[in-house]
């Protein structure tokens, strides 16, 4: 019998999300066994030539990890696309843009800027930037571009399911192959893990009280919570209200609040804007100073509500243009 074939790509992204393969430890055997791996380009050599030469379609499933920055990641995505019957954004960058996808606070040019001249080490007289050409003594090598800004894969092409997370928990990665082999599929578009707030799957809810009020914004690096406390309740911001759960409470067992990488529910359209407004009424004041005290105590606020989903949010453009 022809096994299904599938494929793994690696975009803008840490790696984490290849790691979370191996991570299914003697699982990966069972999908190993059950498909044929076209591409995976972080542990077998494949060439595009291989996968351009595949009739379209003839991938039933594709898994694509990390945003798109690049012209290669633009290239590979859309070709992988043609190819496959199924696509997957797999994990948090793949998903939502992710934490690459905070670039998009400033411009492209800035970035450089920061990056290739104004880092206090570097060293470049000539003012040199990335090319998308290079001349070597073998001949013009051609380089990817780095575009404008980062975009979830779903800004780049269709996607057919998510994948959530920073990375993916193994299980939910078994499901969603078990779930492919056997055809027995949810409505095209849906992220594949429970549709619930983390809150509700939280080991510390009971001390999350029905009326939370705060007077004061505290940093998890500066101070001490019990290990059985809420973390909003003792003034410490975790996305935990605005976040999907089915992560296991990865971070709240590490004693660490959510940053939000599993991304929102289903009813939610902008994780980072659903956040702030349940936040900003937490505050148990009406003085004006004291709002002010209590909006500035929070460091750094579109990194910390968008940390995973800057990207994707309905303000996807709040670069820096001077
Ligand atoms: S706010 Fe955070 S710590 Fe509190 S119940 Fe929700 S997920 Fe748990
Ligand atoms: S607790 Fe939040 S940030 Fe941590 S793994 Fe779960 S969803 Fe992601």
């Amino acid at each position: 019998m022809t096994k299904p074939k599938v494929a793994f790509y690696w975009c803008a992204s840490c790696g984490g999300c290849e790691e979370a393969v191996i991570d299914l430890a003697e699982d990966i055997l069972k999908v190993v066994d059950a498909v044929d791996i076209v591409l995976w380009p972080v542990a077998m050599d494949f060439k595009k030539s291989d996968i351009k030469a595949m009739a379209d379609g003839s991938i039933a499933v594709s898994f694509i990890n990390g945003a798109i920055r690049t012209s290669e990641q633009d290239e590979w995505a859309k070709l992988l696309r043609k190819k496959s019957g199924l696509v997957v954004a797999f994990g948090a960058c793949s998903h939502l843009g992710g934490i690459p996808g905070l670039a998009n606070l400033s411009s492209r040019q800035n970035l450089f800027d920061t990056v290739y001249i104004n880092t206090p080490t570097v060293n470049n007289p000539d003012n040199v930037f990335p090319q998308t050409s290079s001349i070597v003594a073998e001949g013009e090598l051609e380089l990817p571009e780095i575009s404008e800004e980062v975009r979830a894969l779903n800004q780049v092409i269709d996607v057919d399911y998510y994948l959530p997370g920073c990375a993916p928990p193994p299980n939910l990665i078994m499901d969603a192959v078990m779930a492919i082999l056997s055809g027995n599929l949810p409505e095209k578009g849906t992220v594949l893990a429970p549709d619930k707030s983390l809150c509700d799957t939280c080991p510390r809810k009971e001390s999350k009280p029905d009326k939370l009020k705060i007077s004061s914004v505290k940093r998890i690096s500066m101070t001490t919570i019990p290990d059985d406390k809420c973390f909003l309740a003792e003034g410490i911001v975790c996305l935990g209200p605005a976040t999907r759960s089915g992560c296991g409470d990865r971070c709240i067992n590490a004693n660490m609040p959510c940053r939000g990488c599993f991304g929102p529910t289903k009813a939610v359209q902008d994780q980072g804007a659903k956040f702030l407004s349940g936040f900003s009424s937490l505050f148990d004041s009406d003085n004006e100073t004291a709002i002010n005290t209590f909006a500035e105590s929070v460091i750094d606020p579109a990194g910390l509500f968008y940390m995973f989903s800057l990207a994707s949010s309905l303000k996807t453009k709040f670069h820096d243009r001077s």
